[in-house]
């Protein structure tokens, strides 16, 4: 398979003219010729409602090109567009054909863009510059036909825990485009910040908008009028945005705001660290309906498309069980309980924004809930709760953490900017290789997959120890390139699951289109995690290895090191196989055109044995050398839900045996468990370990392994397994 890799991206980057289109179109022929754009091409439109499209168009191949790009009416011209019923392209399909000219038809303006969309991918990666490029603009001659798989096709952004400002947002929505996304997700309400005016709550934003005091407060939101204009900017280029407002939970920043809304009149604070609040909107009070409907009206208003997200989730019911409100209202509602009264609160607000002719969308969380139909549902971490929404008729919208989660970093190689740790890596392979219809779906109910969603929370911004927010007054946005890092080259594999069909996707093909890809990025001046070289080793009949590489861009080359020390550009390049005696003492680096850019290190990683395997994951090694009284392992992401986790200590090198003394799991500093079976670690059989009992688990938490011990010479292996 790797080879099938190598031979492909080979023959893409000798041919450097093949369409590498992205997402892939549902049929594409290459008719072998080459058209080039001439200074004096124009674009025309046959009918006006392809008018806007056509301007939209030469808006958009102006900068790179410096041409004047003149539109006109009629059938002439360099580029036409056209408005025409075709039903087999559906709601946001075209045809582009290239011949010795350029036509693009559809029955939509969303058609008519997606069509100019792919035409930009057709020329040079440098149509995507702000500025002047001097370039001979060529394009293949090609005919397609294309049509997406589903009609959502979504990214998230919380810009609650950081604050994104307008401009950025608008920027977001442009790196979504060119991915033929349709869905923004605006996570605009949570626990750390209320980002949305409401001019009947002025307090939402004054307060709750900032959090911190003094020179480290920070915060921000938008107006009405920057709403209005992304929702416009957006609609553009054909990209809905859902606005989240989540309840009952997530909700401290309106607490803070106005404190009568929780089940407790008290002062309340917006925190300035990552935790879920455990303050809900009291659901016993009348008040808190005035509110949330006032609010919900004028969101309504500033949003036209048909969802709005409640969200539902991570609702701890504490302060509800308490209140005399809350209790009230479950006896008067004759209910089983808190849940029960989250349910009721859910298909309230459901019946509320009916009446202003909206769907609600939320988290697995309110399938519980007795929603109607209608409602859509987002499955984040229940594949389960997809399929049986689907069943029951609901929309399903697929975010899954393994998948579509791009704030959990695409691997542990070392240097990884922090990121989500509370689950395994999403791999930009892991982003691609899945299909959003769960595969116990079966017949009509397949249909109520509507597509799928990628999610950036911010969690990691808000840590302080990670240093990722920008500070005020500091000048820089590194919030934004870290966001950037997180998205591309992730939003690529997610557009082409939610564009291509199924059957027609393969990992080889994509991966070699991404080459091209990265160039675009590059131009368009977005950041993007660079890709690690492909390696591919043989063991020789003499027991010597060799070694060769690729690099994953076009234009960049793989540069290596065999004496430690950290390749970088300067370091030898591996333009043939090389032989080695041993594989650990390679490491190598992608080193894009432009050689500031370079990727993180490759390094063959150290196999564990299966004896050890079976023992679960390695956490870490303790040895003479390393140990310290107190030795603390990172587990997040091991510790993935509540459990009985085993940790074992395996033996590796014998000697004077260590002895364990203490162990105790910390969730966030704290502990919330301890193991009792300690002593030497030599004596214990290798199916034995220490059990940790955790029924306090916690998404997004921090967890690690608290390990005490006695010095000793022997060294082994630290490993968790959840029994
Ligand atoms: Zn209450």
């Amino acid at each position: 398979m790797k080879r099938m890799i190598l031979s492909l991206v080979f023959m893409t980057m000798a041919a450097g003219a093949s369409p590498s289109v992205i997402p892939q179109p549902l049929e594409m022929k290459e008719t072998d010729k080459i058209l080039t754009l001439q200074p004096n091409a124009g674009i025309s439109y046959v009918d006006t409602a392809a008018k806007s499209s056509a301007e939209q168009l030469a808006s958009m191949l102006r900068p790179a090109t410096g041409y004047d790009w003149p539109v006109r009416q009629g059938g002439e011209g360099t580029i036409v567009l056209q408005t025409r019923k075709d039903a087999s392209l559906g709601k946001e399909g075209y045809r582009l054909n290239i011949t010795d000219r350029v036509v693009i038809q559809a029955p939509t303006a969303a058609g008519l863009f997606y069509g100019a969309q792919t035409l930009l991918q057709l020329l040079p990666p440098e149509i995507y510059s702000a500025k002047k490029v001097s370039k001979v603009w060529n394009v293949p001659t090609v005919e397609i036909r294309d049509t997406p798989r589903f009609e959502w096709r979504g990214m998230m952004l919380d810009v609650s825990r950081c604050f994104f400002g307008k401009e950025f947002v608008l920027r977001y929505i442009d790196l979504m485009a060119m991915h033929k996304a349709n869905v923004l997700h605006w996570h605009l309400t949570d626990d750390p910040g209320w980002r949305i005016e409401i001019k009947k709550y002025p307090k939402l934003t004054d307060i709750g908008g900032f959090r911190g005091k003094g020179e480290s407060r920070y915060g921000g939101f938008y107006t009405q009028d920057d709403i209005r204009e992304i929702v416009q900017y957006a609609a553009d280029r054909n990209i809905m945005i859902v606005p989240e407002i989540e309840l009952p939970a997530h909700s401290q920043a309106v607490m803070a705001a106005y404190p009568h809304l929780a089940c407790f009149d008290k002062e309340q604070t917006i925190p300035t660290r990552h935790f879920i609040s455990r303050e809900l909107y009291c659901a016993g009070k009348e008040s808190t309906w005035e509110f949330l409907e006032d609010v919900m009206d004028e969101v309504c208003e500033l949003f036209p498309g048909k969802y709005v997200h409640i969200g539902g989730d991570e609702a701890k019911y504490d302060q509800w069980k308490k209140c005399p409100d809350c209790q009230a209202k479950i006896k008067e509602l004759n209910i089983k309980g808190e849940h029960e009264l989250q349910g009721w609160m859910t298909q309230r607000i459901e019946k509320y924004l009916q009446q202003h002719h909206k769907k609600i969308l939320g988290w697995d969380e309110i399938l519980g809930c007795g929603v109607s139909d209608e409602a859509g549902i987002m499955s984040w971490w229940r594949p389960k709760a997809a399929v049986e929404a689907a069943n029951r008729g609901n929309p399903v919208v697929m975010a899954l953490t393994g998948h579509c989660y791009f704030d959990a970093p695409e691997s542990h190689v070392v240097g990884e900017p922090p990121a989500a740790t509370w689950i395994p890596p999403v791999s930009l392979r892991h982003a691609y290789n899945w299909d959003p219809v769960p595969a116990a779906l079966k017949g009509a109910a397949i249909k109520n997959i509507q597509g799928a969603e990628g999610c950036i929370w911010s969690d990691q911004l808000i840590n302080p120890a990670n240093g990722l927010m920008d500070k005020p007054g500091e000048g820089t946005a590194h919030s934004e390139a870290y966001v950037e890092y997180l998205t591309l080259p992730r939003l690529a594999a997610l557009a082409e699951v939610c564009w291509t069909p199924q059957d027609d996707r393969v990992w080889d093909d994509f991966f070699s289109r991404m080459a091209t890809q990265y160039n675009r990025y590059d131009a368009a001046g977005w950041n993007y995690r660079t890709p690690l070289p492909v390696v591919e080793t043989k063991q020789n009949e003499e027991g010597t290895f060799s070694i060769s590489a690729i690099a994953p861009m076009r234009g960049a080359s793989v540069h290596y090191t065999l004496n430690g020390m950290e390749p970088t550009a300067t370091s030898v390049e591996l333009n043939a196989p090389i032989n080695v005696k041993d594989t650990m003492a390679f490491k190598a680096v992608t080193v894009g055109a432009d050689e500031r850019r370079t990727s993180l290190v490759f390094n063959f990683e150290e196999k564990l044995a299966p004896r050890y395997r079976k023992l679960g994951a390695l956490v870490g090694k303790w040895s003479a050398e390393n140990v310290a009284p107190v030795m603390k392992f990172k587990v997040t992401g091991k510790v993935d839900q509540n459990g009985i986790y085993r940790v074992s200590f395996s033996e590796k090198k014998r000697g004077e045996a260590m002895e364990v003394t203490g162990l105790r799991l910390l969730k966030n500093g704290r502990a919330i468990a301890e193991g009792t079976l300690l002593g030497p670690t030599s004596k214990r059989p290798k199916t034995e370990g220490v059990d940790l009992v955790v029924s306090d688990y916690e998404t997004g938490a921090h967890f690690e392994l608290e390990v005490t011990m006695k010095p000793g010479k022997n060294q082994g292996f630290v490993l968790i397994k959840r029994k």
